[in-house]
């Protein structure tokens, strides 16, 4: 335990621990000692176990040892970054005082309380991504969200009104780190975040932090507003509170004001597509399935953005895919203007690339972060923006003239660092040589007056050979004497009475004389002025430059948009996309559709095109096919392919007209779920009941095998009834793609007008089968399950005795409904309405 045990016989330093521990009880505390940072007790043991590192022991003679460990300051870095990766709160506790200056034990101090949502070290972030600090507050079942990019300055709230959709808000964020208030401690959230990859780490925080007139107040404060109904903010509360809590614990966290966080803004979630946590899984938009990481994933293909803003607005725009009809067509006229204009698309893409990320440098430069090289790359990429601007001509569509009238060329702000800095200066603020001559007045007197007296110095050298005879005599210097004369051994019988003797070496020994001693002082001390002012005036034009904030931010806004809609054209037109037709209609038909990210993955001309139609007459395609088919590929291709759609990108077809969609479901049956120890049949369950609660006739809903993970009987008849009541919905039905094995399912199309069936094609060869990949009219007669099961390696011996037991099933053995004799429906199937027909068809009959 950390109890302070019999205090008598602590020593001094780790009273000192203990007592800043007793204050910062919470997370790891780092503890400078030297050249080191250590932790102790339970800190200890944590750290040496996440960091792998060597878990030893401060002995205290009188008691039992105390568990060490540490990392050396100059390798921190790296240990604070894995630490802040595994979700640890990091409280940095530094010497304020060298041991010269101490009287007695060392001044020590919380210097940053670090946790991965207030990171801004460029190091410790991926360049593409965003890093939310995200709060969240509930109210029976109102909620409100805020959230904070510290990296970059973006600051937002929404508010709604069933958990559900907070949830959902919540996944698609994908927040770092997340404040809750601690009246819900009681619930394990961690467990509804295990699939996320990273799970954000959870900060429980006071109930007061989220008070609503403190909230208020420190938001009026922080926005230097009166009131907030300028932002928009009018009738908000709960999410209010929550972007309080953040500004609270921001103070708290002293990483710097967050002077750049300028505008708090509302959006509300029904402007954009709905897109839940298992669609987003399973469409991959972010991550690969399997590997849980982005190469293979949507954005990875579609992403050939070249600055990491860019980047990260991408990403964003697929987060929230618009539903605005106008909004979308405007960024497809753009795309559609640089993907015809591909030199000037090129040239522009060129120049971007030579940027560096404003945005997250803007934020470093206002938290006072910000090094005399950042400032130096800021000035850089400044003087690209006429360059840039150049290539903006006046015939750009609105949206792109819009951001061309925002792209100002910030002349003042590259000039103010021109004027100032040296082009190379040093990584350090603290070791001057950071300034031009001209720039201060005083600071050049003082570079003047140590130059002076450093020439004073080499003057000596020669004065002092002369007037001793000594030829060898050297003026030099180090840390510990200073400025010294160094007098080889043969000539030591030369050396007059006024030199003084400092050290004695082998082949040397070394002197001061009163007048060297009494130059180098006065030499010394303007050196330490310079440093002490440089570093003021750097302060101060670092704090000038934070003051344009704003104007810089809108400038990376500015530049982060035209970057990702010239990628966007740039891939378009590298893998012959086409412009999708939106409409407020309803319908989704695309002409030889292909998957964007499977295209990408087979040879070149690999993969086959497909095309779908899903309008008014034909909302519910069930889609049959044996295993490995394409099924799937031509479900999840279709959502895509409407989500890209929506983003205002080109899309992989020849063609496409897109109804704007308000939703995207997809459920797949059967998948592992076991990162959240639920059933599996259970979670897809969960999924589909909530699917058939929010899904409107605007929705799209692509239903893969559900079912599966039940009995046969029990399978089928849920997905018979889930299908049967996407087609009835609202009287108009759900755009809906069913890929299924229930072949039985295919006689839907018998009996409810808009449902069609479609499979996806194979051919036999001598006992074989060849994947065709094509889609076509119809349902499949056959499963092909031992011819799939073949090729999958399935021992010979196993193939053949398959081939007996179903050529015996289907000699004869089978009951009417198609099953086996040997396994018995449970209780009767909701047959409903389906009449002499009978539920299960034989597949003869069944085929439209
Ligand atoms: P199913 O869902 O029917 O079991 P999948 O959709 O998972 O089959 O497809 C299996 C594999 O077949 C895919 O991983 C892909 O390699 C290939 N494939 C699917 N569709 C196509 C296509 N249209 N063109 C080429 N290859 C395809």
């Amino acid at each position: 335990g950390m109890s302070a045990d019999a205090p008598d016989k602590i020593t001094p330093m780790l009273r000192q621990y203990l007592d800043i521990k007793a204050r910062h009880s919470e997370g790891l505390l780092l503890f400078q000692m030297g050249d080191f940072y250590e932790l102790f007790f339970q800190d200890a043991q944590t750290a040496a176990q996440d960091l792998n590192i060597a878990l030893t022991s401060r002995s205290r003679a009188e008691e039992e040892a105390i568990p060490m460990a540490g990392f050396p300051l100059h390798a921190a870095e790296v240990y604070i970054s894995r630490l802040l990766e595994q979700g640890h709160r990091l409280v940095i506790c530094d010497q304020v005082e060298t041991p010269a200056q101490a009287k007695g034990l060392v001044r020590r101090e919380v210097t940053r309380i670090l946790t991965r949502g207030v990171i801004v070290d460029p190091d410790k972030l991926a360049a593409k991504e965003a890093n939310f600090l995200a709060a969240a507050i509930w109210q029976g079942r109102k909620w409100g969200i805020a959230l904070a990019e510290l990296s970059t300055g973006d600051f937002r709230l929404t508010e709604g009104q069933n958990l559900e959709a907070m949830w959902e808000e919540l996944y698609r964020l994908r927040p770092v780190e997340l404040l809750l208030p601690n009246s819900c401690q009681t619930e394990d959230f961690s467990v509804s975040f295990a699939w996320l990859n990273p799970s954000p780490s959870l900060q429980y925080r006071s109930g007061e932090d989220f008070h609503l007139e403190a909230a208020t107040r420190r938001l009026q404060r922080h926005l230097g507003t009166l009131f907030l109904d300028g932002f928009g903010l009018a009738g908000y509360s709960l999410g209010l509170q929550a972007a309080g809590a953040i500004l609270c614990y921001l103070e708290e966290n002293r990483t710097g004001t967050p002077r750049h966080l300028t505008s708090l803004i509302p959006y509300a979630q029904s402007d954009y597509l709905g897109l839940d946590e298992a669609t987003i899984r399973n469409l991959e938009i972010f991550e690969n399935f399997r590997t849980r990481s982005r190469p293979n994933s949507l954005l990875d293909i579609v992403d050939s953005t070249q600055t990491p803003m860019g980047g990260r607005k991408l990403a964003q725009w697929l987060r929230y895919p618009l539903k605005q009809l106008t909004a979308i067509q405007e960024r497809l006229a753009v795309v559609s203007f640089y993907k015809e204009q591909s030199l000037l698309r090129q040239k522009w893409r060129d120049l971007l690339k030579g940027l560096v990320d404003l945005e997250r440098l803007t934020a470093r430069i206002v938290l006072e972060q910000a090094t005399p090289r950042d400032l130096i790359a800021l000035k850089n990429s400044l003087a690209q923006l006429p360059a840039l601007r150049c290539l903006l001509p006046p015939e750009l569509p609105p949206l792109a003239a819009n951001l061309a009238a925002e792209l100002e060329d910030l002349t003042d702000v590259h000039d103010a660092i021109k004027a100032a800095l040296r082009p190379e200066p040093p990584l350090s603020i603290k070791e001057g040589g950071i300034f031009q001559e001209g720039y201060n007045t005083e600071l050049d007197e003082l570079i003047s007056l140590t130059r002076r007296d450093k020439d004073w110095i080499a003057r000596l050298e020669a004065r002092e050979k002369e007037l001793t005879g000594i030829g060898s005599l050297k003026v030099r210097y180090n840390k510990v004497f200073g400025y010294y004369l160094e007098v080889s051994k043969a000539n030591l019988h030369l050396v007059p009475e006024y030199f003084i003797r400092k050290q004695t070496l082998v082949n040397a020994e070394r002197f001061i004389t009163a007048e060297l001693k009494e130059y180098e002082s006065r030499l010394l001390g303007a050196e330490e002025a310079r440093k002490d002012l440089e570093l003021q005036l750097f302060q101060e034009l670092r704090r000038q430059i934070g003051q344009e904030a704003a104007r810089l931010k809108k400038v990376a806004d500015a530049l982060a948009t035209l970057d990702v809609l010239a990628a966007l054209a740039d891939i378009a037109a590298r893998r012959q996309y086409a412009c999708p037709r939106l409409q407020e209609g309803r319908g989704i038909r695309i002409v030889q559709g292909r998957h964007p990210v499977i295209e990408q993955v087979l040879p070149p001309g690999g993969f086959v095109p497909n095309d779908i139609d899903l309008n008014d007459r034909a909302t519910l395609m069930i889609v049959t096919g044996p295993n490995m088919a394409g099924k799937s590929t031509i479900l999840r291709q279709v959502a895509l392919i409407a989500l890209m759609a929506q983003i205002g990108s080109f899309v992989p077809a020849a063609a496409a007209d897109i109804g704007v969609v308000d939703r995207i479901f997809t459920r797949v049956g059967a998948v592992d779920d076991i990162g959240r120890g639920q059933s599996t049949f259970l979670v897809e369950m969960h999924e589909t009941a909530n699917i058939l609660h929010q899904a409107t006739p605007r929705s799209l809903v692509v239903l893969d095998e559900i079912g599966r993970g039940t009995s046969t009987f029990d399978g089928l008849s849920l997905a018979w009834a889930v299908a049967e009541y996407l087609h009835d919905l609202a009287g108009e039905g759900v755009l809906t793609l069913f890929a299924t094995h229930y072949h039985e399912l295919t006689a839907l199309s018998r009996l409810k007008p808009r449902v069609h069936n479609l499979q996806v094609a194979v051919a036999e060869a001598s006992g074989d089968i060849v994947f065709l990949h094509q889609l076509r009219p119809g349902a499949a007669n056959k499963s092909y399950g031992i011819q799939v099961a073949r090729l999958a390696g399935v021992p010979a011996p196993v193939i053949a005795r398959a081939q007996e037991v179903l050529e015996n099933i289907e000699a004869g053995t089978l009951d009417q409904v198609g099953f086996p004799r040997l396994a018995r429906p449970r209780r009767r199937l909701p047959v409903g309405d389906v009449g002499q027909l009978g539920l299960f068809a034989s597949p003869e009959q069944s085929s439209s």
